[in-house]
C-alpha cells in the first residue's frame, strides 16, 4: 500500500486542527476496509453488471426483481459490516471540532455507528423504504438482517401490496432535495474540505470539490486512486483511508 510522504500527512493535519468551518466528503472507498465492496474499484461491484440497467430508476421500474438479486448481497454484507479506523477517525476529527459534518454518498450508516453526530447522507440509505405506487414509507428494519431479503421476490408494501423501493438514490433519480441543500450551504462554508475514498466520477457530488475550491477552501483527497480532481487540491494523500485518516489525527 502506497503511504503519503509525512510532510504532506503534517500538513494535512494542520489544516485540519485549525479550520475554521472544516467539512468531510466520503465515498464508498471509506467503506471498502469494512468489506463492503466499492463500484468502481477492479473487483467493484459493477464488474458483474451494467450499473445503469439495474441500478436505475428506470432499471428499478422495469425489472424490480433484477435490482433486489444484485442488492440482495450488498444488503447482507452492509449488515454485517462494521465502522473501520477511518469512519471512528472521522467521528474523532467532529469530536474535536476540527470538522462540522460529514457528507456521505454512502448509504451504509457507518459513519453513525461510529460516532459521527452530522451526517448528511446526499444519496440516501437502505434505513427506509418507499411505495412505488402510494407513497408510503416504512422502516426496512425487518429486511436488514443476515439473511435479508431471502426467500422474498420484492418487498411489498404493507398498505397497497405495491413494490417498495429502498430511499438510496438511483441513477436517473433526484438526490433528496433538503440534504442536499444542507450539503451545499456547508460547502459554501467550508474553509478545509477533506475528501476521502470517492472516484469522484459520480455527479453532482463530483462538482463539491470544485465549488470549495473556487471559494478559496484548501481540498485535501484521500485515496488509493488518482481522482479528476488530483490536479485541483491542495493536497494529495493517496493510500488506505483506514491508515490515513488515523495518521491525520496524530500529525
Ligand atoms: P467509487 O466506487 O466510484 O469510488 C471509490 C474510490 O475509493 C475509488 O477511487 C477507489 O480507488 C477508492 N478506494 C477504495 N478503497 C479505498 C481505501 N481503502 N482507501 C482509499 N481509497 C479507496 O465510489 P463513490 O465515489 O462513492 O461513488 C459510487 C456510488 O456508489 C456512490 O453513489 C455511493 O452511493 C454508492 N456506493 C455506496 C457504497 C456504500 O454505502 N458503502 C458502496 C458502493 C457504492
Ligand atoms: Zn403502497
Amino acid at each position: 500500500m502506497p503511504n503519503p510522504p509525512e510532510a504532506s500527512l503534517r500538513q494535512a493535519a494542520d489544516l485540519l486542527r485549525k479550520a475554521r468551518y472544516g467539512v468531510a466528503l466520503t465515498g464508498a472507498g471509506l467503506s471498502t476496509p469494512s468489506g463492503i465492496p466499492d463500484f468502481r474499484s477492479d473487483e467493484g461491484l459493477w464488474r458483474q453488471v451494467d450499473p445503469m440497467e439495474v441500478a436505475s430508476l428506470w432499471g428499478f421500474r422495469t425489472n424490480p426483481q433484477a435490482f433486489y438479486e444484485w442488492i440482495r448481497p450488498l444488503v447482507r454484507t452492509i449488515v454485517e459490516a462494521r465502522p473501520n479506523p477511518a469512519h471512528r477517525a472521522l467521528a474523532e476529527m467532529e469530536r474535536r471540532g476540527w470538522i462540522r459534518v460529514v457528507i456521505t454518498q454512502n448509504i451504509d450508516m457507518l459513519h453513525q455507528k461510529a460516532g459521527s453526530q452530522h451526517v448528511l447522507e446526499v444519496h440516501g440509505s437502505i434505513s427506509t423504504m418507499t411505495c412505488v405506487d402510494c407513497g408510503h414509507r416504512e422502516l426496512s428494519e425487518a429486511y436488514l438482517t443476515p439473511h435479508a431479503l431471502e426467500g422474498i421476490d420484492v418487498p411489498r408494501c404493507s398498505q397497497c401490496g405495491g413494490v417498495l423501493k429502498p430511499d438510496v438514490v438511483l441513477f436517473g433519480e433526484n438526490l433528496p432535495w433538503a440534504v442536499w441543500r444542507a450539503a451545499e450551504e456547508a460547502v459554501e462554508k467550508a474553509d478545509v474540505l477533506l475528501v476521502a475514498g470517492s472516484s469522484l466520477e459520480v455527479y453532482p457530488v463530483a462538482e463539491l470539490p470544485y465549488r470549495a475550491a473556487r471559494r478559496g477552501a484548501k481540498v485535501i483527497l484521500v485515496n488509493l486512486s488518482p481522482t479528476p480532481f488530483d490536479p485541483y487540491a491542495h493536497i494529495v494523500l493517496r493510500g488506505d483511508v483506514a491508515e490515513v485518516l488515523p495518521a491525520l489525527l496524530e500529525g
